[in-house]
C-alpha cells in the first residue's frame, strides 16, 4: 500500500528542496556510525515471552537468580550459559541458550526466566540479511576498486574522504572522520588522518588520529573513527597506503548561533513530574480551557479498547495438569470475585462434580477405588465450562490435551492484574490532543506532534506537553511565539496509547505495546502472558508494513514488535491516520525515547535483499537535512548535547528496519515531512534527567515549528552553480552542481530546456551529498533549480516556454 510515488508528490506538491549545497550544507550532515557512537542494537522482546520458544532449538532466554548459591545450582545443572551475569535489585540476571523443552525442565526445577533475547527464527532472518549485505557491499567496494585503478594513472586518488565533522558535546570537542580506501575490502590497514590546527596552518600541525575499518557482515563499508581534539582544524588530509591522498574541508556539525532565538521573558520550564495518560490529557484540558481563543480539545474519533481485561488464574505447575480460567465479566465488574478451588473429596469413587455458589466456584475431584484423585485437566476444564459457564471458560495450557492429572488446590482468586486507582477509568478511553493556532480552520499550515505510541517511554509526553504550554503561555508577550500560534495549525497529541500508558506506570514498567489481547487460549491468551500481549502501535500502519513484506515486526502476538492481526487493526493507530489525514499537515514529530536518535523515512526495508523502502529524492532530503540541522541545533542549546551524525538519518539506516512505522506512513502515504525523535538516554530515567532531556527535545519541537513557518513564508528564489573538474577519463570532465540553500535541479545534456520531466539531479550515494556527472568535454548543461516550497531560479518558467535558465558549455579544466 505504497502506491504514492515520489515523483507524483513532486508534481502536486513542489514539495521537496534539495541539499544541493554540496560544497556547505550536504557536508554538515551525516555519517552512518562513528567508532564513539556505535549501532544501537534491535530491542529485546517481550518479557516472560516464553511461548515462541521452539522446543527443540536453543534460544537465549535471561535467568533471574535470586543469588548466587542459585546460580551456583544453574551452573551445576549443565546448562549452556553465554557470558553475560548482571546484578540487579533483583537478584542476578544470566543469559541461557536452551531450548524449549530445557525451559520447561529448569521452571519445574524452580529456576526463573525473564526476557527472551533471541530465538533461531530470528537467527535466520539475520541469515538471510547478512547474505544480501555482503553482496550488494562487495560489489560496491569491486567498483571502487576497478575506477582506482583506472584513474592510478591521472588525477583521481584511491581514497575519498566521505566526512569530516567537528563538533563539541558537552566540554569535550570531537572530530570524526569517514574515508572510504579502494583497498579496504582486503586490507585491514587503518587510515591515518593529519589535522592541521586552524585556518591557514600547516597540515600535520594539529597532530593526527587513525580511522579504522567499519566491516558490517563481512563487508567493508568505509574507514571512520572520532578523537578528542584540543582545537578545531579547518582541513585534514589522508594519505592511503598506496599512496592516493585526500584532503577535505572540516565541516562544524551543529554550530550554536550566538543569537538567542527566543525573545526576552521567554518562558519555559513547565513540567515538574512524570504524568500519566491520565494526567496528561487533564493538563491539556485545563491549558484549552485557560487560552480558548487560541487552543482547543479536539477528542479523536476512535477510543482505545480500555484500561480493562478479564480476571484469570492459571491453576497447577505442570502444563499437561495445567487448568487455565477466565472470567466472563471484567475483571472490575465482578470477575475478580471469583475464586475457583480444586478439592480433593477424601472419598473413595467419587465422581467429578462442580458446585458454584454465588462468585465461589468449587470442584470436587474424581477418585478412584483407593481415593487417589484421578480427574485429569481437560475433565475438569469440560466440567467447569458445563457447570459455571456463566461465571468463567476454563481451558487447558496453551493447547495442552490436558491428560495430566490435575493437583489439589485451596481456592484461587481470578484476578484482572490490574493496580491502578480508580481514578484512571476501565472504560475504552479517549484520546485527545490539543489544537494551538489563532485559525484552527485548516486555512494555516499544519504541524503534528504525537507521543506515548510505546508505553513506557515516559519523557516524550513531557516534552510535547512542555511545547503546548510554551506556545500557549508566551503568547501575549513573545512576538515571535505569536507569529507561530498566528501562522500555524498546532495538532499536539501526548499519549496515543493510554491503556498501554496506564498500565506502564501502575502494572508492568516494561509495557511497550498497548493492552489489547491478540493471543488465544491456545498460545499465551493465560494470565501468565498478559504482559506479553498487545499490539506495537508503532508496527500496526499501512505503508511498507508486515503486511507488504517488510522486516521488522512479527506476526506473534507475545513480540514486541507485534504488528498487529492487519494494518490499521488498532484504534490507537487509526487515531494516528487520522490526524495526519488533515491536508493542511505537511510537517509532523513522532516522539519515541530513547537513544538521542533524530531519524526519518525510509524506516524500513524487505528481507532477504534488503529492499529499502523508496529513499526520499535528493531534493526530498535535502529538506531533511537542512531542518535538521536547525532542530538538532536547537536541542543542543539547552546543556549542550549533541544529537550526533550516527544518530541523524532514514531510521533503517541509523537504526533498524522497523515495518509499518508510523513516520513512513506519514511519509509514503500523505506526503509529510515526518521526523521522529528517540529522547533521552532511557525510558524512564532519574527525574533530573528527564526534566532536562524534556527541557532540550521541547526546544527541537519548537524549532520544528520555526522550520515549518519559514517553510510557508519562503520567497526567495535559490540560484545554483556548475563546477568542472578533470575526469579519469580522457575526453572526459566531472561536474557537481551546488546551490544557496536547500534546492532540486533538474538539468538537460542535450541542449533542450530543462523541465520538471528533466533529470533530476541526485545523490551520490548514501549520505554522500550530489552525485558526480561525467560528461564529454564541450557538452552544454541546461539547468535550473526549484526550492523546497517551490521558488524558481531567476523566476524561470519549467513548462517548456521559459528561456531564463543557466547554461554552460563544459572545458577541459586547467591542470
Ligand atoms: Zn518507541
Amino acid at each position: 500500500m505504497s502506491e504514492l510515488s515520489t515523483g507524483s508528490r513532486w508534481r502536486h506538491r513542489i514539495p521537496a528542496s534539495t541539499a544541493l549545497a554540496v560544497a556547505t550544507a550536504v557536508l554538515l550532515l551525516v555519517s552512518p556510525a562513528t567508532a564513539i557512537a556505535p549501532r544501537a542494537a534491535a530491542p529485546s522482546a517481550a518479557p516472560a515471552d516464553l511461548g515462541r520458544l521452539a522446543e527443540e532449538k536453543a534460544s537465549v532466554v535471561e535467568v533471574v537468580l535470586a543469588g548466587s548459591a542459585e546460580l551456583d545450582a544453574l551452573v551445576a545443572t549443565g546448562v549452556d550459559l553465554d557470558h553475560h551475569v548482571s546484578h540487579t535489585e533483583d537478584g542476578i540476571v544470566v543469559h541461557a541458550v536452551v531450548t524449549g523443552n530445557e525451559v520447561a525442565t529448569l521452571t519445574r526445577a524452580g529456576f526463573t526466566f525473564g526476557n527472551v533475547l533471541h530465538t533461531a527464527a530470528d537467527a535466520a532472518d539475520r541469515v538471510a540479511e547478512r547474505e544480501a549485505t555482503i553482496a550488494a557491499h562487495l560489489a560496491a567496494n569491486q567498483e571502487f576498486a576497478a575506477a582506482a585503478t583506472v584513474s592510478a594513472r591521472s588525477t583521481v586518488s584511491d581514497v575519498k574522504i566521505i566526512r569530516a565533522d567537528y563538533y563539541t558535546s558537552g566540554e569535550t570537542q570531537v572530530l570524526s572522520v569517514e574515508a572510504k580506501w579502494a583497498q579496504g575490502q582486503t586490507d585491514s590497514t587503518p587510515l591515518t588522518v593529519e589535522r592541521d590546527s586552524g585556518p591557514g596552518t600547516e597540515i600535520g600541525s594539529g597532530g593526527t588520529q587513525n580511522i579504522s575499518r567499519f566491516v558490517d557482515a563481512g563487508a567493508y563499508l568505509y574507514h571512520r573513527g572520532a578523537e578528542q581534539v584540543t582545537s578545531r582544524p579547518a582541513y585534514v588530509r589522508i594519505t592511503s597506503p598506496t599512496g592516493g591522498t585526500a584532503v577535505a574541508k572540516v565541516n562544524q556539525w551543529l554550530p550554536i548561533p550566538d543569537k538567542d532565538p527566543e525573545g526576552p521573558g521567554y518562558m519555559k520550564d513547565f513540567v515538574a513530574s512524570y504524568l500519566t495518560p491520565t494526567e496528561l490529557y487533564d493538563r491539556i484540558k485545563a491549558l484549552a480551557a485557560q487560552y480558548p481563543k487560541i487552543s482547543e480539545i479536539v477528542e479523536l474519533p476512535y477510543q482505545t479498547n480500555g484500561y480493562r481485561r478479564q480476571a484469570q488464574a492459571v491453576l497447577g505447575t505442570v502444563n499437561a495438569s495445567r487448568v487455565a480460567v477466565d472470567s466472563v465479566a471484567w475483571g472490575h465488574q465482578g470477575g475478580n470475585d471469583i475464586a475457583v478451588e480444586l478439592a480433593d473429596p477424601g472419598v473413595v469413587d467419587a465422581p467429578l462434580a462442580v458446585t458454584v455458589t454465588g462468585s465461589q466456584v468449587r470442584v470436587d475431584l474424581a477418585t478412584d477405588g483407593s481415593g487417589t484423585v484421578t480427574s485429569t485437566a481437560g475433565q475438569v476444564v469440560a466440567a467447569l465450562n458445563a457447570q459455571a459457564g456463566t461465571l468463567l471458560r476454563a481451558y487447558t495450557y496453551r493447547g495442552s490435551p490436558g491428560a495430566g492429572v490435575v493437583a489439589p488446590a485451596a481456592p484461587a482468586a481470578l484476578s484482572d492484574g490490574l493496580s491502578a486507582p480508580p481514578s484512571v477509568s476501565r472504560d475504552p478511553h479517549p484520546v485527545y490532543a490539543i489544537r494551538i493556532g489563532k485559525h484552527r480552520d485548516g486555512s494555516k499550515l499544519g504541524v503534528l506532534a504525537y507521543a506515548q505510541e510505546h508505553a513506557r517511554e515516559w519523557v516524550p509526553p513531557l516534552v510535547t506537553v512542555e511545547t503546548a504550554e510554551r506556545l500557549l503561555r508566551n503568547y501575549a508577550h513573545d512576538r515571535k511565539t505569536r507569529q507561530l500560534v498566528d501562522n500555524l495549525d498546532i495538532w499536539i497529541a501526548p499519549s496515543i496509547n493510554p491503556d498501554g500508558g496506564h498500565y506502564s506506570f501502575y502494572d508492568f514498567n516494561s509495557q511497550r505495546k498497548n493492552m489489547t489481547n491478540h493471543c488465544t487460549t491456545q498460545s499465551s491468551g493465560d494470565f501468565l502472558g498478559r504482559n506479553s500481549w498487545g499490539v506495537d502501535n508503532n508496527r500496526n500502519y499501512t505503508e511498507y508494513s508486515l503486511f507488504d513484506g517488510y522486516s521488522g515486526a512479527s506476526t506473534s502476538c507475545t513480540s514486541g514488535t507485534y504488528a498487529g492481526p492487519s494494518e490499521l487493526s488498532e484504534p490507537e493507530n487509526r487515531n494516528v491516520d487520522w490526524l495526519a489525514a488533515r491536508p493542511n499537515v505537511k510537517f509532523s514529530m513522532n516522539l519515541h525515547s530513547s537513544g538521542n536518535y533524530f531519524m526519518w523515512s525510509p524506516g524500513s526495508y524487505a528481507t532477504p535483499g534488503r529492499v529499502s523502502a523508496p529513499r526520499p529524492t535528493l531534493a526530498e532530503e535535502s529538506l531533511f537535512w537542512g531542518a535538521s540541522s536547525r532542530i538538532l541545533t536547537a536541542i543542543k542549546r539547552h546543556r549542550n548535547l549533541a544529537v550526533t551524525p550516527a544518530r541523524t538519518g532514514p531510521i533503517a539506516d541509523v537504526l533498524y528496519s522497523a515495518a509499518g512505522n508510523s513516520g513512513d506512513m506519514l511519509w509514503y502515504k500523505y506526503g509529510i515531512y515526518a521526523w521522529n525523535f528517540e529522547v533521552g538516554t532511557s525510558f524512564q530515567p532519574a527525574w533530573d534527567e528527564a526534566h532536562a532531556e524534556t527541557m532540550e527535545f521541547s526546544n527541537g519541537l519548537v524549532e520544528m515549528l520555526r522550520v515549518a513557518r519559514d517553510f510557508d513564508t519562503d520567497r526567495k528564489k535559490p540560484s545554483s552553480s556548475l563546477s568542472v573538474t578533470a575526469s579519469g577519463t580522457p575526453g572526459m570532465v566531472d561536474v557537481t552542481f551546488s546551490t544557496s540553500e536547500p534546492a532540486a535541479v533538474f538539468y538537460t545534456l542535450d541542449r533542450s530546456r530543462p523541465t520538471y520531466e528533466s533529470t533530476l539531479y541526485g545523490s551520490a550515494g548514501i549520505r554522500e551529498g550530489g552525485e558526480t556527472l561525467t560528461v564529454p568535454v564541450g557538452t552544454t548543461v541546461h539547468w535550473f533549480s526549484v526550492d523546497a516550497v517551490g521558488n524558481v531560479e531567476k523566476n524561470y518558467k519549467p513548462d517548456g516556454r521559459g528561456n531564463n535558465h543557466n547554461k554552460k558549455k563544459v572545458k577541459a579544466p586547467r591542470r
